[in-house]
């Protein structure tokens, strides 16, 4: 926990939380960072104390130190009532969701939302007698049209880590709870440094802590924050479930955390470069980047978010798949792979078919989604510039 040392009541920058959020090194004989704590049984010392349950943690899978100052921060950053960390982004996608609904509920999708979570949507909660119903991602006040009576969560994801569009968080959080549904968003793209939706009125926010929290491609977490109204469901299906993030893993978030501003800062201002650059390129149709004056959300982008990620996609002019083949399979630096979020700079091409049932993608071109590491910006321009080339000669 934080001592406010200097006695004054102004609010602790997010910068100043990262550093000294979730961590006292008084309880760990002064050493800068908790520990890894590995614990499953955790003793009792009397029947009265087992009897009143007297311990903080009364079993590992309840959380230990380490994870709960994870928790701890994330909750301060979003400015949450209280944050849950799961062993998954994904995991704290299907917890979300299943804490805001029962049999015979109605769940509304964004059609941008990341994929496995649509999955989840149309593989398990349709067969516990969920409905579940998609969305266009811009949709905003008009999501009203969609609500059923029995509608209880809406997922929202923005930007879609995909395409890129940004949803309008305030307008769909009044449509949800005049019906009666809670508001959903994941924020892994922004990260609570740059939008916090709680304050823009959605009810929870869940993060792929394995992207930009652990930021090193090196370990799984996810995050659930909630308003004070939602914690108690969300804490009772995670026990229900029995998920829980060991000690390592969360020590690995806690000490990306520690670099998250100065991370997101350079991330911010290379990925713009590159977009920006992009757009000036020959094969280069569109560049999706809500941060660029040319996106079609830049304004709403402008309205609700103090900054941008490491993630935007472009879209190249149609050609063949070998072009495709051509373009990634000799990079020298750009690697491809799932995932993003880590030092190492990523391509993937993506594929947008079955995923897209409210509104289908019907854009022509090849679709390449990049997350800029922090290589030298020259050396990625010259590998895209490359890559550019061997498409077109593939054509
Ligand atoms: C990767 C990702 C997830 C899932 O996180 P995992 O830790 O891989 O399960 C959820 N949402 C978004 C936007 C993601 O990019």
């Amino acid at each position: 926990m934080i001592d406010n040392k200097t006695g004054t009541s102004a609010p602790l920058s997010i910068e100043t939380l990262l550093t000294h959020g979730g961590r006292n090194p008084d309880d760990q004989f002064g050493f800068v960072n908790t520990p890894v704590y590995r614990g499953s049984t955790v003793l009792f010392k009397t029947l009265a104390d087992l009897d009143a349950q007297r311990q903080h943690f009364l079993y590992g899978r309840a959380g230990n130190p380490t994870t709960e100052g994870v928790e701890e921060i994330i909750s301060a950053l979003e400015g949450a009532y209280r944050t849950q960390l799961l062993p998954s982004g994904l995991a704290a996608i299907t917890v979300a969701l299943l804490s805001c609904v029962e049999a015979g509920d109605d769940v509304l999708i964004s059609d941008s939302a990341y994929e496995p979570g649509r999955s989840f949507g149309d593989g398990f909660l349709t067969k516990m007698g969920v409905s579940v119903r998609y969305y266009e991602p811009r949709i905003g006040a008009g999501l009203a049209a969609l609500m059923q009576p029995n509608t209880r969560a809406v997922l929202a994801e923005s930007p879609g880590s995909l395409t890129f569009e940004v949803q309008d968080i305030p307008a769909l959080a009044k449509v949800a709870h005049a019906g009666g549904a809670k508001l959903i968003v994941d924020n892994s793209w922004a990260s609570p440094l740059y939008h916090q939706p709680l304050a823009l009125g959605a009810d929870l926010v869940v993060h792929a802590g394995t992207k930009m929290f652990v930021g090193h491609s090196d370990a799984f977490a996810g995050t659930i924050s909630t308003t004070e109204a939602a914690w108690e469901a969300v804490s009772r299906v995670r026990r229900l479930l029995g998920f829980f993030t060991s000690g390592d893993d969360a020590y690995l978030v806690a000490r990306g955390l520690r670099t998250l501003a100065l991370r997101m800062e350079a991330h911010k201002n290379r990925t713009l470069e590159i977009a920006r650059w992009l757009e000036s390129q020959p094969e280069v149709q569109q560049v999706l980047h809500p941060g660029l004056e040319s996106h079609p959300d830049h304004a709403l982008f402008k309205r609700d978010f103090s900054g941008s990620g490491s993630l935007f996609s472009v879209l190249l002019a149609p050609a063949p798949r070998a072009s495709v083949a051509a373009f990634v399979d000799q990079m020298r630096l750009f690697t491809m792979g799932y995932s993003w979020g880590g030092y190492e700079s990523l391509c993937l091409p993506v594929k947008l078919g079955a995923n897209r049932t409210a509104k289908p993608w019907t854009k022509d071109g090849n679709l390449f989604r990049l997350h800029i590491g922090f290589e030298g910006i020259d050396d990625l321009k010259a590998d895209l510039v490359d890559a550019m080339a061997r498409y077109t000669l593939a054509r």
